[in-house]
């Protein structure tokens, strides 16, 4: 019986991960769940999986759902809350979806406790990703990618040597505006961004999709994972988001991972690896696909992804720069303060000025991440 923790499991993939957890009862259990704010559904999931921790985002929330769990639960809230799940319980794996570098600390600290990690927060290996996978190596505890992208690229290389690996190539589904010009871009409504063609994921990422920060995101994310240069990482337009990746090798040979788009196959490969399990994800019939599109990424058309690419090759603060001022202008976008296109002027703005601090420690990190988000809140 494999333990785990859910830190985000009010979310979409801690949700999706509960699912997953369900259809396996012999094989899982709940050892601890935290969620931000949304105490009913935490409270239903304590009743049914029977944790021995919970968290929530405050200690207000706390007080509000104190009444509403299991008898004698222990309860915990905010980021030492999240710290004390990560590192605190019997759990084997903590599951990092929480959204957001908020994932950071809890990522951490599941780290420094030899927890394996199914890692969904990718915000963390972007805002400090030399440090994540030092520490994760230093302790041998794996870090088991949710991502669909990254557990495609995972399962393509496994029994691979690295040193044998020409390129991966991430594929990009465009979001929800890929057929939209600039020009078209200008009008677009919170409403229209947050409809995924593929996927159905939370608020923050739908809009990273659509403004391709979050492939970019996903670059960085690989790069630290997998060990590879910037220049082994591809892009490339698949609008139906049935490969979910591939991997081409030095012979030319080219192994990808395929199937139709559903989080809890990523999910439960990172929960049951190396074995497999029944999934209840509709299997693929390429049959009945019969197409798959293909096309190269156009960088002016979606400038983050380039900003991306320049942010993780500079290193340093750059990456952290461009994840929290990302966080700040989504956020202010979803408030409808500013429209869509802004999100990117702001994270240009905020890397011009940006003065870059390399190899940083966790406290530079920080200093950067909070002068970011106060710079980003100000444009
Ligand atoms: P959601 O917004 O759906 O869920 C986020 C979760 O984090 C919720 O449980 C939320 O709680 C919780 N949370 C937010 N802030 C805090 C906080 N300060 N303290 C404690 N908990 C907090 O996001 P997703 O599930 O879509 O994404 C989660 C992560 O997974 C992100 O890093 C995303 O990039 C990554 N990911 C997501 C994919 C997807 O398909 N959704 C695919 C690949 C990666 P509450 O709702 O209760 O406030
Ligand atoms: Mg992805």
């Amino acid at each position: 019986m494999k333990r785990i923790t859910v830190l985000g499991s009010t979310g979409s993939i801690g949700t999706q991960t509960l699912d997953v957890v369900s259809m396996h009862p012999d094989q899982f259990a709940v050892e601890a769940l935290a969620g931000g704010s949304n105490i009913k559904l935490l409270a239903e999931q304590a009743h049914l999986y029977q944790p021995k921790k919970v968290s929530v985002g405050t200690k207000q929330l706390a007080e509000e759902i104190r009444p509403l769990l299991p008898s004698g639960m222990e309860l915990h809230w905010g980021d030492e809350g999240l710290v004390e799940l990560a590192a605190n319980t019997d759990a084997d794996m903590v599951v990092t979806a929480v959204m957001g570098s908020v994932g950071l600390h809890s990522t951490l600290a599941a780290i420094e406790a030899g927890k394996q990690i199914g890692l969904a927060n990718k915000e963390t290996l972007v805002t400090a990703g030399h440090l994540v996978t030092e520490r994760a190596r230093a302790k041998g505890v794996p870090l088991l990618p949710i991502d669909s992208e990254h557990s495609a690229i995972f399962q393509c290389l496994n029994g691979e040597r690295m040193k044998d690996v020409a390129h991966i190539t991430l594929t990009a589904s465009g979001g929800s505006f890929r057929d939209l010009t600039r020009e078209q871009l200008l009008e677009v409504t919170v409403e229209d961004a947050l409809k995924h063609p593929n996927w159905s994921m939370g608020a923050k990422i739908t809009i990273d999709s659509a403004t391709m920060v979050n492939k970019g995101l996903e670059v960085i994310e690989a790069h630290w994972l997998f060990g590879l240069d910037y220049e082994q990482i591809h892009v490339l337009l698949h609008p139906e988001s049935i490969i979910h990746s591939y991997v081409e090798f030095v012979d030319t040979s080219i192994v990808a991972q395929l199937g139709n788009p559903d989080m809890r196959v990523p999910i439960q490969y990172a929960l049951t690896y190396p074995k497999r399990m029944k999934s209840p994800a509709k299997p693929l019939s390429l049959a009945e696909v019969g197409k798959l599109h293909f096309k190269e990424m156009d960088f002016n058309r979606f400038p983050c992804l380039r900003l991306a690419f320049e942010c993780g090759k500079m290193g340093g603060t750059a990456p952290t720069a461009f994840n929290a001022a990302n966080e700040i202008a989504v956020a202010r976008f979803l408030r409808g303060e500013i429209p869509f296109l802004h999100i990117e002027a702001i994270i240009e703005r905020v890397l011009e000025r940006h003065v870059n601090v390399n190899n940083p420690d966790l406290a530079a990190i920080e200093a950067c991440d909070r002068e970011v988000r106060s710079v980003a809140a100000g444009i």
